[in-house]
C-alpha cells in the first residue's frame, strides 16, 4: 500500500519530460535556477510631471511575447494618460515607431523605468534586455513571460532544432517542400538581410539581467497595473526585489468556492464534466493551480468556472510552483492502492504542461537536459 507522493508525481512529470526513466539518461541544466533575485539598489527619483519640468523617462519593450501584456497596458484606458503625463515615453515598439539607436544614445541610467514583457529566446531580445538594463534605474519584469519564462518557456522541453522542425516541417498547415529554415544572414541585391540568433533555451528576464520588480500575470490584472502605475507616479516604490501588482496570498485564499477536503477517484479535463460552480474544482477532479499560485487576480478564472492555470507564479515562500502543485495533487487522490493511483494519474495527460505552464524556465527543472553545445551557448550568454 502506498500513498500518492510528491516524489511519485514529480517523477512522473520528470519522466514525461525526459528527466530520467524510459526516455533516456538526463541531468538538470547547470545554469542558475534561482528564484527572482533583487537587482542593484535603486535610488529612484520621484517622478515629476507638469509644465516646464523634466519628466522621468519610461520604456516599454516586448521580447518573446504574445502582445497580451501590451494590450493590458493599453486597456488602462484613460489612466494611460497618467503615464503619458508623468513620464516621457522613450521606447514602446508595439505602439509607436521608436528607433533602438535613439535609446542606445541615451546616457546610462537616464531611463527611470523599463517595463519589460516577454521572455528571452533570441539574441535581439537579449541585446535589448542588456541595453535597457544599462539605461534604466529600475527594471521591471512585466507579465509572466518576463517574470518566469511564461508560455514561451514551455519550449524548454525541446530546443531550437525541435522548435524549427515543428514550425517549418511538421505542422499540418506547413507547405515547405524545399525545407527552408530561417537563416541568420541572406544576401539580396540591396544588401545583407539578417535575423537574430534563435536560442535553444528560453529564459526569464532575471536570468539575463538583474531585475528590481516582478509584476506577474498573463497578462497582469488591469486593476493591479493601475495600482502599480499609481505607485510609480507617486514615487511610492517598495524595496527592490519585490513582487508588485499582486498580494501575499494564494489564489485559493481569494477563491469563494466551498472547500471540504474531499478526495477524488478521477481527474477530468474541463470539457469532460460540467463542474458545480460553488464547489472547489480540485475536489471535483478538475486540476486547479490555485493553491500553488500567488494571489492578486481576484481568482478571475474561477469566477468564469475555469480552473486556475497558475499565471501569477509561485506563492510567497515557494521556490517551485510545479512541485507545490504536484504535492496538492497527491493530497487529493482518494486511494492507497498503487495500481489505482496509477490509473487515476493517467487522467493527467500532460503533468509538466500543467504544473509548469507559466514558469518552466524559472523553475527548479528549468529545461530538458541540454546537449553540450547548448550548454556552451547558455554559458557564453551568461558570462557576456
Ligand atoms: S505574460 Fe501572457 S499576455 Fe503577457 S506576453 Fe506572456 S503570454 Fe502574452
Ligand atoms: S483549488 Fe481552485 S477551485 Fe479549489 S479553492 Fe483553490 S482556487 Fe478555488
Ligand atoms: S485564476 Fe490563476 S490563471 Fe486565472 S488569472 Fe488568476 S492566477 Fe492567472
Amino acid at each position: 500500500m502506498s500513498e500518492p507522493t510528491i516524489a511519485g508525481l514529480a517523477g512522473r512529470a520528470m519522466r514525461w519530460m525526459g528527466l530520467g526513466g524510459a526516455k533516456g539518461p538526463v541531468t538538470l541544466s547547470g545554469e542558475g535556477t534561482a528564484p527572482p533575485q533583487p537587482g542593484p539598489s535603486v535610488q529612484a527619483k520621484e517622478p515629476q510631471g507638469g509644465e516646464g519640468m523634466t519628466k522621468p523617462k519610461i520604456a516599454l519593450y516586448w521580447a518573446a511575447s504574445c502582445g497580451g501584456c501590451e494590450i493590458a497596458v493599453v486597456q488602462l484606458y484613460e489612466k494611460i494618460l497618467d503615464v503619458a503625463n508623468a513620464f516621457e515615453i522613450v521606447l514602446w515598439p508595439c505602439i509607436m515607431d521608436f528607433k533602438y539607436k535613439d535609446v542606445e544614445a541615451l546616457p546610462d541610467k537616464s531611463i527611470f523605468l523599463t517595463l519589460f514583457n516577454g521572455a528571452i529566446r533570441n539574441s535581439e531580445q537579449e541585446h535589448l534586455a542588456r541595453m535597457l538594463r544599462e539605461k534604466s534605474q529600475v527594471m521591471a519584469a512585466f507579465g509572466s513571460c518576463s517574470a518566469f519564462g511564461g508560455i514561451p518557456g514551455l519550449a524548454n522541453v525541446s530546443d531550437r532544432q525541435g522548435v524549427f522542425d515543428v514550425s517549418y516541417r511538421d505542422t499540418p498547415s506547413t507547405d515547405n517542400p524545399e525545407g527552408t529554415r530561417p537563416q541568420l544572414s541572406h544576401q539580396v541585391p540591396e544588401g545583407e538581410l539578417t535575423l537574430p540568433t534563435f536560442y535553444d533555451t528560453v529564459r526569464a528576464l532575471h536570468q539575463v539581467v538583474p531585475v528590481e520588480y516582478f509584476i506577474p500575470g498573463c497578462p497582469p490584472d488591469k486593476k493591479q497595473i493601475a495600482a502599480v502605475v499609481q505607485a510609480l507616479v507617486e514615487g511610492n516604490l517598495p524595496p527592490p526585489g519585490s513582487v508588485i501588482g499582486a498580494n501575499e496570498k494564494t489564489v485559493c485564499d481569494e477563491c469563494p468556492r466551498t472547500k471540504e477536503e474531499k478526495k477524488v477517484k478521477a481527474f477530468y479535463r474541463t470539457y469532460e464534466i460540467i463542474p458545480d460552480p460553488e464547489q472547489c474544482l480540485m475536489e471535483q477532479g478538475i486540476l486547479c493551480m490555485g493553491m500553488a499560485t500567488r494571489g492578486g487576480c481576484d481568482a478571475a478564472c474561477l469566477s468564469a468556472n475555469m480552473p486556475c492555470r497558475g499565471c501569477y507564479g509561485p506563492p510567497p515562500g515557494s521556490t517551485d510552483q510545479g512541485t507545490k502543485f504536484l504535492s496538492a495533487v497527491a493530497s487529493v487522490i482518494d486511494s492507497q492502492d498503487p495500481a489505482e493511483i496509477e490509473r487515476i494519474l493517467e487522467g493527467i495527460p500532460d503533468p509538466l504542461g500543467i504544473a509548469y505552464m507559466f514558469g518552466l524556465p524559472a523553475s527548479l527543472l528549468r529545461r530538458r537536459r541540454m546537449p553540450e553545445a547548448v550548454a556552451a551557448e547558455v554559458g557564453a550568454a551568461q558570462s557576456s
